[in-house]
């Protein structure tokens, strides 16, 4: 459905950049929405029924200096008053309209968004929260196809408001219309894309200036192809041997995190890893790469084993996002070495540049889990996406001993490895 910039006339695309007055159904380019987008900011942002009258004095002020026509004054007009009497009240029987705007404080307003959407999409919802500057925001992603192909974003709630006052939704939907006029269509990762955005939307709106690096990353969005980052998931092990989980692993992880590329990086490990035998670098790596040979747009790399010293996942990082610095990347790795990442060698420095794929087993540590990423979330804002799928229960350790004991490890490691290891005698 196309549609067309009420002031200049612009045709809008599916992905352009636009503001729309969600509640008169006015659609603005982004250019000419800008004055429009500003002025209601502060009304969705903050209804705090004290505050209102300063607000709408400002709102009024500031419409009538604008450069827009009469007829545009008027629908701008219209939806302050809209967003300004909605009330979630007189929605009791239209859940959708309720998430759409709903105004009370934000605590009030969060436990009845999770409750609203676990009555939508039969899900508990898994929100996330942070606070800059006093100003609290939260966002949900109750991800179910809900009458949009490919999106996992249709009902998606965010957030925003202090302790006490307001909580205002931006996005209901899919994504489009709020304060930030955001538009991802089906975006995938809706709820880290959309992330970034607010907290980048909601400095500009404090006039930070500086720190806003423009609304780029909507993907597919024409003349921005080159900002958009692709994606890219570093999974880093021993590889001792090389089995049928870390394969599994590396699959959904590429699939769930919706990654572009895979790197796999065997570790240079101490040579006595806990008084045992590492197998030499060359047979790890030779593993590894049978093992992901058949697997699209996955490479081995050999950069740890290469360096002198042991290697840590920071540097690896460091060095990988130096060689692709338009990447976003991902460190691909189980619930027990998440739970441990805070402790790493600089661990603090991994979780505040780099993003996580954690794989989460049913029933495995799984509230622990949760609350550690939450809590990473809201103290490093790191982005962290669950991996879902179920991994084959193997561990090295185990196909290390049943090779010794002389017995099959047909299910457990790819054939190819399970032929090099024959051939080359390892682990007897
Ligand atoms: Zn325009």
């Amino acid at each position: 459905m196309t549609q067309y910039c009420v002031c200049c006339g612009k045709k809008i695309g599916f992905y352009d950049k636009k503001y729309n007055l969600v509640n008169v159904n006015v659609v603005f380019c982004s250019q000419c929405g800008k004055e429009a987008k500003d002025m209601l900011a502060a009304v969705k942002i903050n209804c705090d029924e004290q505050k209102m009258d300063e607000i709408k004095n400002d709102f009024l002020k500031k419409l009538a200096e604008s450069s827009y026509s009469k007829s545009i004054k008027d629908s701008i007009k219209a939806e302050f008053r809209i967003i300004f009497n909605d009330s979630p009240a007189s929605k009791k029987n239209c859940p959708k309209s309720e998430i759409r705007y709903f105004r009370s404080s934000y605590d009030e307003a969060f436990e009845i968004v999770a409750d609203i959407g676990e009555k939508i999409a039969d899900r508990v919802c898994d929100p996330l929260t942070t606070e800059i500057e006093g100003v609290r925001f939260a966002v949900f992603a109750f991800e179910k196809y809900y009458m949009r192909t490919g999106s996992y974003a249709s009902l998606t709630v965010s957030l925003a408001g202090t302790e006490d006052i307001t909580a205002v939704t931006v996005i209901g939907s899919g994504g489009g219309d709020g304060i930030f006029n955001i538009s991802y269509g089906a975006e995938e990762d809706f709820v880290s894309a959309f992330w970034e955005q607010a907290i980048i939307g909601y400095n500009h709106w404090l006039d930070k200036e500086t720190t806003y690096t423009g609304d780029a990353k909507c993907p597919g969005e024409s003349g921005t192809k080159e900002t958009v980052s692709n994606r890219t998931g570093v999974l880093g092990g021993s590889f001792d041997p090389v089995h049928n989980g870390h394969v599994a692993l590396g699959r959904a992880a590429i699939k769930e995190a919706n990654l572009d590329r895979l790197i796999v990086m065997p570790a240079r490990v101490q040579p006595f890893k806990q008084g045992k035998r590492v197998t030499e670098d060359y047979h790890r790596q030779a593993m590894a790469e049978l093992a992901f040979s058949g697997m699209e747009n996955t490479v081995v790399s050999d950069y740890e084993l290469n360096n002198m010293k042991i290697s840590y996942t920071y540097d690896t990082l460091v060095y990988l996002q130096k060689k692709y610095p338009d990447e976003r990347l991902y460190f691909v790795l189980g619930t027990d070495s998440m739970l441990q990442v805070e402790q790493w060698y600089k661990g603090t420095d991994i979780l505040e540049n780099f993003s996580f794929a954690v794989s989460v087993r049913p029933g495995y540590k799984e509230e622990e889990l949760e609350s550690c990423i939450s809590e990473l979330r809201r103290k490093y804002g790191t982005e962290i996406i669950k991996i879902r799928s179920n991994m084959p229960d193997v561990s090295s350790t185990e196909v290390r001993r049943k090779i010794a004991a002389g017995e099959s490890v047909e299910e457990m490691v790819p054939e190819p490895v399970e032929r090099y290891i024959e051939k080359n005698g390892l682990y007897r």
